[in-house]
């Protein structure tokens, strides 16, 4: 892909909303050898002021999420579906995701994480091409052909949504108890818990 270099995204200009929106592309952050893959949506306020992925208030409450498993962020590698901000941070549109698809199957290939977890409507549905009842769906696990490789893809809430509606709490937890137990050991260095 001539955009991507490593698993960076340099260049791109295929959505003019966005180009408009963005004050730089927010690529995919964390080890390269993950075993542990977040997708998110796409990047909000702070993320497109910093340039890293889930660095505001939703990425507060994964970090923390993580951290009550023993996991620092800078075990497992976070990305978004759309690398660009949404302007009033709308919800990308489907020519959007369609447009920045081929840079998160490649970032997928490349780090071939023994788990995906999907955070939210957007990212779940948009990986498994179906319509999903998040909250309903939330811990399950799907065996998903995503470019030219095979994930396992478990459905989790989106943070953010557990700021707004307390009674999502538990289903996040629950769906990150289970992403934790399912990739068991590698999930993380212990050893680099202060790395934050
Ligand atoms: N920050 C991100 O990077 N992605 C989201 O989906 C939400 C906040």
């Amino acid at each position: 892909m001539e955009n991507m270099e490593g698993l960076t995204v340099t260049d791109c200009e295929r959505c003019p909303a966005l180009c408009e929106s963005r004050s730089r592309i927010v690529n995919g952050d964390g080890p390269e050898d993950a075993a542990l893959l977040f997708v998110g949506e796409a990047p909000g306020a702070q993320e497109d002021a910093e340039g890293k992925p889930f660095v505001g208030r939703s990425g507060d409450v994964l970090h923390e999420a993580l951290r009550e498993r023993g996991l620092a962020r800078s075990d497992v590698r976070i990305t978004n579906c759309v690398r660009c901000r949404p302007p009033d941070n709308r919800d990308p549109h489907k020519e959007e995701l369609t447009n920045c698809r081929g840079y998160l199957e490649t970032e997928l290939a490349r780090v071939d994480p023994d788990l995906v977890v999907t955070l939210g409507k957007v990212p779940t549905e948009h990986l498994l091409e179906r319509s999903v009842a998040v909250t309903k769906e939330a811990g399950s696990v799907h065996d998903v052909r995503l470019g030219e490789t095979t994930h396992r893809l478990l459905v989790c809430v989106h943070p953010a949504a557990t700021l707004y509606d307390r009674s999502q709490r538990a289903t996040f937890d629950d769906a990150l108890d289970e992403a934790v137990a399912l990739v068991g050991e590698g999930a993380g260095d212990q050893s680099r818990l202060g790395d934050y």
